[in-house]
């Protein structure tokens, strides 16, 4: 089983990909929690390019550092764990660039899942939670964890309004792989909603 979430910044991946890995393993499942990008030792690398590097960088080079991470991370990692049989919990995967590098960057929705699908050898997920929130709420969020921006979190509000829609737009268009949930309601809610799907997936 291959979940993903996905959000804006500040909507709170992390802490729901936790509680819900946290849920499965009380349950007795193996569990692999990871992410991207970052979730390889060349992933690291690459996301410190992508999210740190000073000076510009073109879009479609930023789009293929992306979909390297990606290519190293599905097929050295979760590939072998879900085969193994492992629950995958991966916090943004393709939906992340086409919200971000598609319509973000301009480069092209369909373009970029192309390439995202490519580079993962066709790998899609059972389920993706998408958490919306505002942009000025998960702004509000970041501002009061950090005091240092990435690349992509400095882009303008404009930005992550057209992120949000993309999001949004992917969720109606396959409503059978997206739960959305509103990522303003209480962490608690949002897990056991988040919980109460996965069990019917896996059937427990
Ligand atoms: O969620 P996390 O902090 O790990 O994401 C790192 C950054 O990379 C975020 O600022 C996100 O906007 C950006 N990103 C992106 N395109 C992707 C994946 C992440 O712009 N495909
Ligand atoms: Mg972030």
């Amino acid at each position: 089983l291959f979940i993903t979430f996905e959000g804006g910044d500040g909507s709170g991946k992390t802490t729901q990909s936790g509680l819900l890995a946290a849920a499965l393993s009380d349950r007795g499942r193996s569990v692999l929690h990871t992410r991207e990008p970052g979730g390889t030792e060349i992933g690291v690398t690459i996301r410190e390019l992508v999210l740190h590097h000073r000076g510009e960088i073109d879009a479609r080079a930023e789009a293929l550092l992306y979909a390297a991470d990606r290519a190293q991370h599905i097929a050295t990692v979760v590939r072998p764990a879900l085969a193994a049989g492992t629950v995958v919990l991966q916090d943004r995967y393709l939906d992340s660039s086409v919200a971000y590098q598609g319509m973000g960057r301009g480069l092209g929705r369909d373009r970029i899942r192309s390439l995202s699908l490519w580079a993962a050898d066709g790998l899609l997920p059972d389920l993706t939670v998408l958490l919306d929130l505002s942009v000025e709420d998960g702004r509000a969020r970041l501002d009061r964890a950090r005091t240092r921006y990435d690349r992509l979190e400095s882009e303008a509000a404009e930005f992550h309004e057209r992120v949000r829609r993309v999001y949004l737009d992917s969720a109606e268009a396959e409503p059978e792989r997206f739960l959305v949930v509103d990522a303003a309601r209480p962490p608690e809610d949002i897990a056991s909603a988040v919980l109460e799907r996965v069990l019917q997936l896996v059937g427990s």
